[in-house]
């Protein structure tokens, strides 16, 4: 049956698109290898570098955001090397897999699940490294599937104090663009983000932050790589270009979500994730639910996961609340599935659109059988009405 109204993508990513960007993306596709084509890729690589906060270079590949992981590893690293990893969540874990298969050799740091990477445990394992056989430290800076934030720059003090040369590597796919990233005041050498969360655009874009340390550092790594070599992107991106056909449409959408995230202004960006994040919590503990990250000042403003209480299916619960709202929230992911589900509040979003999410997942609840108090969304109201909007 038709649906009135519009749909509330409400997962952590892809995030909805807004109207500006479908219309940049709408425009025809020209020669990437003729003159005009220049403005765009440099505008698009000058105006990445303002969103990571870095003055190095940032590589565009035309992938998902898996692909930049990939990019990230091959480049540094050479076969058998080890690489420590924070296990986070499912997206870490995932990525410390691919380390594996690609022939690396990951050596993963267990977390709970329920916060951030921690900086004491990295820098511990750092110090017994005495031969610094780790090459990297990888961590992920919002862990879509748990809603946990990594302190990214406590955890670069913490390889310093070890006094350890391994790389840091960052994953901030679904951060970059929601909650602030600063690539050069952090001391990343790679930080991996995508298009389709903070950034606005649809999925099909990956990004490598790297480091000058970095960049030198790929030049002599070993892992045979090709349409990931950031070495044959350096030369065209000098001047706008690209070694292989950039996802051309996908660059005029980044140009305008560029544009329209300095016209808000990043701070303002982060303030509004901010008031959304603590809105949300707010909501979840009125219902009387848990929100999944359970270290203070570690949740997420992007999304906040949800448990659901023992004996319920909160795959049941999304179904129920697509099916009566036309809300897509996102699922439990591996160890997690069908114990949470989470909220995305991330990207084009503003209060409006937070009370619908908010009202939908309290309906949702009550249609489901959920056991919760109601007034969540109320008392989310109340949290965004004191806050400014
Ligand atoms: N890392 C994080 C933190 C993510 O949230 C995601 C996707 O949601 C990925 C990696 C994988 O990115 P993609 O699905 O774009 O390949």
């Amino acid at each position: 049956m038709r649906q009135a109204g519009r749909h509330f993508l409400q997962i952590p990513g892809p995030s909805s698109v807004p109207d500006r960007i479908l219309k940049a993306i709408g425009q025809q596709t020209i020669d990437h290898r003729g003159p005009d084509f220049a403005e765009v890729g440099q505008k698009a690589l000058e105006g990445m570098k303002s969103i990571f906060k870095t003055k190095q270079h940032v590589f565009i590949f035309p992938s998902s955001g898996t692909g930049g992981w990939e990019a990230a590893l091959v480049n540094t690293l050479s076969p058998g090397d080890r690489v420590v990893m924070f296990e986070t969540g499912h997206f870490a874990s995932m990525w410390s897999k691919m380390a594996r298969k690609i022939g690396f050799e990951p050596e993963v740091i267990e977390g709970d699940w329920r916060g951030g990477a921690e900086p004491d445990r990295i820098e511990a394992r750092l110090r017994e490294d005495v031969a610094h056989e780790i090459k990297a430290v990888c961590v992920v800076h919002n862990e879509t599937s748990t809603g946990s934030v990594s302190p990214i720059a406590e955890i670069r003090s913490a390889i310093d104090a070890a006094g350890h040369p391994a790389l840091l590597m960052v994953d901030s796919i679904s951060g970059l663009a929601s909650i602030d990233v600063r690539f050069d005041e952090w001391g990343v050498d790679v930080c991996v983000s995508g298009s389709q969360k903070g950034l606005m655009l649809p999925p099909g874009l990956s990004f490598n932050a790297v480091s000058a340390r970095a960049l030198e550092y790929s030049k002599a790594v070993t892992t045979p790589r090709s349409y990931w070599d950031w070495q044959d992107m350096v030369g065209p991106n000098g001047t706008g270009y690209f070694p292989y056909t950039p996802a051309t449409n996908l660059l005029y959408g980044l140009n305008e979500a560029i544009d329209m995230l300095h016209e808000e202004g990043l701070d303002n960006v982060f303030a509004r994730h901010a008031r959304h994040g603590a809105a949300t919590r707010t909501a979840v503990q009125t219902w009387g639910l848990e929100v999944l990250c359970a270290r203070q000042g570690q949740e997420s403003d992007v999304l906040t996961a949800v448990v659901v209480p023992e004996g319920h299916s909160a795959d049941a619960f999304r179904a129920t609340t697509l099916k009566h709202y036309d809300i897509s929230l996102g699922n439990g992911l591996s160890k997690l599935a069908d114990k949470v589900f989470r909220i995305g509040h991330l990207g084009d979003f503003n209060d409006l659109m937070l009370m619908a999410t908010l009202s939908g997942v309290e309906m949702g609840l009550a249609k489901a059988g959920i056991p919760h108090q109601s007034g969540g969304a109320q008392a989310a109201m109340e949290c965004l009405k004191g806050t400014g909007g």
